[in-house]
């Protein structure tokens, strides 16, 4: 199946259509006359949106070729119901890139190219800006006698606003200044009305900066004028949080807008990140536009279209934001490289840092990607040549780095999952008026068994590797060699039947602090509770107004916002990420421990971390306390090179998952089988399992892998495609999920 236009000749026109369902095929239509005649001598091309009938139903579908010939005969195929577009909804270079990318991932095409449109367009929505609710002066609202309202001073501040923006203002914009009662006031007294509108652009004036850019110091001078702007390059920009790099974002960005070029900038979290997005306004005179997933349907799309017009100048977006078109994109910033949000967990499982460098090279612009805590595959890249590293190792401002401190769970009483020597630093910090941000690590690390009296941790007999615990069937089991073991409840060190799975008993920590100290706020943040219209908000403001409390939060925390206040910073569980038989585990625990101390001491006051860990000697420990977080990663890549793991070996992994584990496997095991058949002629193939997914229950569904992996790229692809036509060829069962997922991030 190829991207391709064969230029009619004579015959019906065939049309190849993609269609949002999780067959891995596309499907051949026929272009009837009178639809030809509605593209009015234009020719249908991939990218426009057409309605088909599927099944029993019209759907939406993406032309992604135009041919005359059909596998199937002539007169099975059906017409194509309407055409939705006269024209590709997106430039036919990214349309490549979406097409590129479902292969690469192994997703099917019509899911992978519908995730990357906006839902409005996807629902076959017209491609041109929406007409949203603006409230508007009435002719007595714009007469209006300024006596009349001096007694309602707020309404009298409504008109003002109104009149100020040319009589008419969105009304999201209305909602966040005034209560709806002032509103229905005005409107009742017949002074504004609501009336459906599209959004008008901010008109960009010549001058592009609002505020004049930062004179750089030698070194962000040295990285940004080895950025090239007119060519291909990858560019990893690493450098402590403070040392200056959106600095060189927003001067190469600069650069950009000169030469009317548009920029694309990713960053993992807009609703947490406020200050980076007000940055960028107070530095630019001209439109930016965010998108996350956040926003209505309507704003997204509308920022969309503007990206894709060339109106919005810059982009600012999560991650996927990559799949948005541009009318002449010159550069795309990748803020916090190493961030995990980054790659999709389910459905359509692309990572959004891949694809940047992927579109640059497509495009021949370049890519800045910028971490105080690279990845190991962005540091390997300089390693190999493949990125240009540049390095600012100097902070921009004068806060100085924490200090670390281990508290040795082995010899400490516990309660709730926070040790004694804890609670007092805790005391000590709020007494002193000062706040504490208690950090919980509560995702994706797979548990292992340890003993709480020595210290001791269940390992692989043939590895090197933890075993991990799977409780409900009572066995331990090697994620890295697939050995296997039952669960033993004493300890083979010292006899001790304290045995737990490290990251244990923190699930009461947050009440349990609440008695502790009744008389300061405890505030929670987490993904969940940041879903509630205003919890964010209000944590900030709690945070921002400097007054002793204790912040409790999961990896949420980790990013980019700053904390003043806060000058001890509790790990409450470093052992979940440090004895995690995942083998990112470690290199996510630096990351995670840098950053996480980055929140502390930002302000005029030093910070302190405290480390909670039963194995206080770990040397993941050791190393970042006393070379860093670089020293660190470069022992790590060289454990993975050894280890034969990635980025030295291409992973992918086959998942299903069912409510009952029997059909996941016998699922998995025909995968292996057709897998093993297909190796045979594709060299360095090595295949892993089904083994149990290192979180084997979610959501009542048993989930299980198959693990391929290979020394070359090409060859993997190779052997995935392969394989996942013929099981796609297999009966289906409503009860099985299953799914490809190319360099996953989580096992
Ligand atoms: P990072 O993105 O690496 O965290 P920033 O660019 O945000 O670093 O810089 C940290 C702080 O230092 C910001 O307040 C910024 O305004 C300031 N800063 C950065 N570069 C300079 C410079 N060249 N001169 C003066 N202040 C700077
Ligand atoms: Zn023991
Ligand atoms: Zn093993």
């Amino acid at each position: 199946m190829e991207f391709s236009v064969d230029m009619p000749q004579n015959g019906p026109t065939i049309l190849r259509i993609a269609i949002p369902s999780p067959l891995r095929s596309t499907f051949d239509y026929t272009l009837p006359e009178d639809l030809r005649l509605k593209l009015d001598e234009r020719q249908p091309l991939p990218g426009m949106r057409v309605n088909v009938e599927f099944g029993r139903r019209i759907m939406v579908g993406l032309i992604v070729g135009v041919s005359q010939c059909s596998e199937i005969a002539r007169d099975k195929l059906k017409d194509i119901s309407d055409i939705i577009d006269v024209s590709p909804i997106v430039p036919s270079d990214l349309f490549e890139l979406f097409i590129w990318s479902a292969y690469y991932y192994q997703h099917p095409i019509g899911e992978a190219l519908f995730t990357a449109l906006p839902t409005l367009l996807r629902k076959g929505g017209p491609a041109v800006a929406p007409r949203i609710p603006h409230w508007k002066l009435t002719q007595l609202g714009a007469e209006l006698d300024p006596q009349i309202l001096k007694r309602a001073a707020k309404q009298q501040k409504l008109i003002d606003v109104i009149q100020q923006n040319n009589g008419c203002v969105a009304e999201s914009e209305v909602n966040s200044l005034f209560s709806s009662a002032v509103r229905n006031q005005l409107k009742d007294k017949g002074l504004i009305e609501s009336v459906l509108i599209e959004q008008k652009a901010k008109a960009s004036t010549d001058e592009i900066l609002n505020q004049p850019s930062l004179k750089l110091d030698s070194q962000q001078q040295i990285a940004l004028n080895a950025i090239d702007l007119h060519s291909f390059n990858s560019y990893l920009l690493e450098g402590v949080t403070g040392s200056g790099k959106t600095e060189i974002y927003l001067q190469a960005i600069e650069q950009a807008l000169r030469y009317e070029r548009q920029a694309l900038v990713l960053i993992p979290e807009i609703s947490l990140t406020p200050q980076t997005e007000k940055r960028f306004r107070d530095r630019f005179n001209a439109n930016i536009v965010t998108l996350h997933s956040k926003m209505t349907d309507n704003q997204r799309l509308e920022a969309w279209l503007q990206a894709r017009s060339g109106q919005a100048k810059i982009v600012l977006g999560t991650r996927s934001a990559i799949f948005t078109p541009f009318k002449n994109l010159g550069l795309i910033v990748m803020d916090e490289e190493h961030d995990s949000s980054y790659k999709q967990q389910d459905g359509f499982r692309y990572s959004a840092r891949d694809l940047a460098v992927i579109r640059a090279q497509r495009n021949n612009i370049p890519a800045i990607l910028g971490s105080a805590t690279p990845s190991l595959e962005s540091l390997n890249n300089c390693n190999q040549g493949r990125y240009k590293h540049l390095t600012l190792d100097k902070r921009a401002n004068s806060a100085k780095a924490p200090d670390w401190s281990v508290v040795d769970l082995k010899t400490e009483s516990i309660e709730c999952g926070i040790a004694n020597t804890t609670l007092d630093a805790i005391d000590a910090t709020l007494k002193a008026k000062q706040q504490v941000l208690v950090f919980l690590n509560r995702r994706g690390f797979a548990p292992t068994l340890l003993c709480h009296q020595c210290g001791w941790t269940a390992k692989c007999q043939n590895c090197d590797s933890k075993l991990t615990v799977h409780k409900a069937r009572g066995r331990l089991i090697c994620h890295h060699c697939g050995y296997q073991q039952r669960q033993i409840n004493q300890c083979p060190s010292c006899n001790s039947t304290d045995l737990m799975a490290a990251g244990e008993g923190t699930e009461r920590s947050e009440d349990f602090l609440q008695q502790r100290f009744p008389d300061y706020p405890i505030v929670r943040v987490d993904r969940e509770s940041t879903r509630k219209k205003g919890a964010l908000e209000a944590f900030v403001a709690t945070a921002d107004s400097g007054e002793p409390c204790v912040l409790v939060g999961t990896q949420i925390l980790a990013k980019g916002h700053h904390f003043e206040n806060v000058t001890l910073v509790v790990i409450l569980d470093a052992d979940s990420g440090l004895m995690s038989a995942d083998f990112r585990s470690h290199e996510r625990m630096g990351q995670l421990l840098t950053q996480v101390a980055g929140r502390s001491g930002r302000g005029k006051l030093s910070g302190q971390v405290i480390v909670q860990t039963h194995q206080p000697e770990h040397p993941v420990l050791d190393q970042l306390f006393n070379q860093g977080y670089r020293p660190l990663a470069q022992q790590l890549l060289s454990q993975r090179q050894q280890g034969q793991l990635p980025p030295f070996r291409a992973l992918a992994v086959i998942r299903a998952e069912s409510s009952y584990p029997k059909l996941a496997t016998d699922f998995l095991s025909l995968a292996r089988q057709i897998s093993q058949q297909h190796a045979v002629s594709i060299v360095g193939i090595d295949l892993l399992g089904p083994l149990p997914a290192l979180m084997e229950k979610r959501s009542g569904r048993y989930r299980f892998i198959l693990q391929i992996t290979s020394a070359k790229r090409s060859n993997l692809q190779q052997l995935l495609t392969e394989v996942a036509g013929a099981l796609e060829k297999n009966k289906k069962d409503h009860k099985l999920r299953w799914s490809f997922d190319v360099d996953p991030q989580e096992l």
